[in-house]
């Protein structure tokens, strides 16, 4: 079975958040179970770009409304991913040092003709195109009901929602980019006042997944307008959860750790690592390390951090590290807190993933307020690295972490708000103070097992129902 995946991230070619993670291991879990998947994503200009070489396989050119567009499909030479990666090469228009901004639209919109362009000139057709998110969301529709793509009329479809938030709005003025199409079917592409890539893949995919069972629940009450669509859709929706791929998220093997450790060796490979993390950010190591990891954006709950963080310093003797960027106010309350609690808490505001990874090896407690988790794979990291999540009941986090008080192993607290949260490390603080309970669950979490194959296997059982 040829499954080829479209993305706008795949880690570690261009990683935002979590898309990039699933996008780069999922095919490399499907193609160890049998399947042959690969990826077509962006050629973006980043590191990843400099630091390997490509070649090009196929150059054409096509139309983006009436400005031609001159493009290439690359192919990664000497890959060692466990899947075949493809590039769509368009210069001047996704060759920038950045996957999203102010030109999504005409940017994704290209990605998604170029790629289709490619693919309809294939002898043999993939047996399934798997989109993931609004990017690639008008792929479905282009390859049913644009003249160009017919011949893949027949192909199974699936649309992956790592994230409805955000869905591809665009104004009907640029209606005329989409490939032509007969206007009786117009309304497939509508949702409100306003064309909206996401809604459209819904209407059009032939199945639709969600990265966790209770955020396809969750959709239907709360899915940024899209309810009802996805209600009168049920029939073809399903949450899988989403794996982690162990190959990168592994203690034992992790080369971005100040040291390696085992279920055998997580004291002194945690001590370390938090040592490392205590000394470079000036907090005490004797003191419960919590930290937060993630966008700084009102999804993650960031904007309650401020508050959070005084409140929680004043209470409790513990230390906070924070990573992650995002909104412009958040950034400056966080950054504003650091002089008045110098030794307890500290933030690096930007994106770093060898720090992300000595975070989860060596904090003894995540913090996840999040109001909106697809999935969340920062709490199945911090489980694998021995760190205690602390979570909102929401999505992926209500389907992977049990409180304490229920013979679980984190600590779940019911809405996303300051004083839950603060309430929430308060009982964490309390709990750390029982060293031996404390380090019986840390190694208990590591033991739990979230890698791909369930999931992987999962998906490939929904393409046989398609094939
Ligand atoms: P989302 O995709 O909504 O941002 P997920 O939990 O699905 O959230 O995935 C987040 C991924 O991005 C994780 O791999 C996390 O470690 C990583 N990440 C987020 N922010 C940062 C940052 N500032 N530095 C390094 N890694 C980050």
């Amino acid at each position: 079975m040829n499954v080829l995946h479209f993305s706008a991230e795949c880690y570690p070619i261009a990683k935002v958040g979590g898309l990039a993670d699933v996008v780069g291991s999922l095919p490399k879990y499907q193609n160890k179970l049998g399947t042959k998947s690969s990826v077509i994503m962006p050629f973006y200009d980043n590191d990843f770009a400099r630091e390997n070489s490509f070649e090009s396989i196929f150059e054409s050119s096509t139309k983006l409304g009436s400005t031609s567009i001159d493009f290439k499909i690359l192919s990664l030479k000497n890959n060692t991913l466990g899947f075949d990666i493809f590039f769509v090469d368009i210069p001047e228009l996704l060759f920038k040092d950045y996957v999203y901004s102010f030109d999504d639209t005409d940017r994704f919109l290209a990605f998604q003709i170029a790629a289709l362009d490619w693919v309809i000139q294939f002898e043999s057709k993939p047996s399934i195109i798997h989109c993931h998110d609004h990017h690639t969301g008008l792929v479905p529709f282009m390859m049913y009901y644009s003249h160009n793509y017919k011949v893949l009329q027949n192909v199974p479809t699936i649309l992956t929602i790592h994230n409805a938030q955000y869905q591809g709005w665009f104004s009907h003025d640029k209606l005329g980019f989409i490939p032509e199409f007969d206007m009786k079917h117009v309304g497939l592409l509508d949702w409100d006042t306003s064309v909206n890539s996401l809604a459209a893949a819904i209407k059009c995919v032939w199945r639709v997944t969600t990265v966790s069972p209770s955020y396809m629940e969750e959709l239907k009450r709360n899915a940024n307008g899209l309810e009802s669509l996805l209600s009168h859709e049920s029939a073809k929706c399903s949450g899988i959860l989403n794996g982690i791929d162990s190959d990168v998220w592994n203690p034992e093997v992790d080369d971005y750790l100040i040291k390696k450790f085992s279920q055998k060796t997580i004291v002194s490979g945690r001590k370390a690592n938090k040592k490392w993390l205590c000394d470079h950010f000036g907090l005490n190591i004797n003191k419960p390390l919590f930290a937060f990891i993630g966008r700084l954006v009102g999804e993650k709950g960031a904007d309650l951090f401020p508050e959070i963080f005084d409140i929680s310093l004043q209470k409790n003797d513990i230390s906070i590290l924070l990573l992650g960027s995002g909104h412009d106010d958040i950034e400056h309350g966080l950054e504003s807190l650091k002089s008045k609690h110098e030794g307890n808490y500290n933030a690096y505001i930007g994106y770093d993933e060898k720090l992300s990874h000595i975070i989860y090896a060596g904090a003894d407690f995540l913090l996840m307020p999040s109001r909106v988790e697809p999935c969340g794979l920062n709490q199945m990291y911090a489980l694998k690295y021995g760190t205690i999540p602390i979570v909102n009941n929401i999505g992926g986090l209500k389907d992977t972490v049990v409180d304490v008080s229920e013979k679980g192993f984190g600590f779940v607290h019911q809405e996303a708000s300051v004083e839950q949260v603060c309430h929430a490390i308060e009982r964490a603080t309390s709990f750390y103070q029982n060293q031996s309970e404390f380090k019986k669950i840390r190694t208990l979490i590591m033991q739990i097992d979230h890698s791909w194959g369930a999931s992987a296997q999962a998906y490939i059982d929904l393409y046989n129902t398609l094939n």
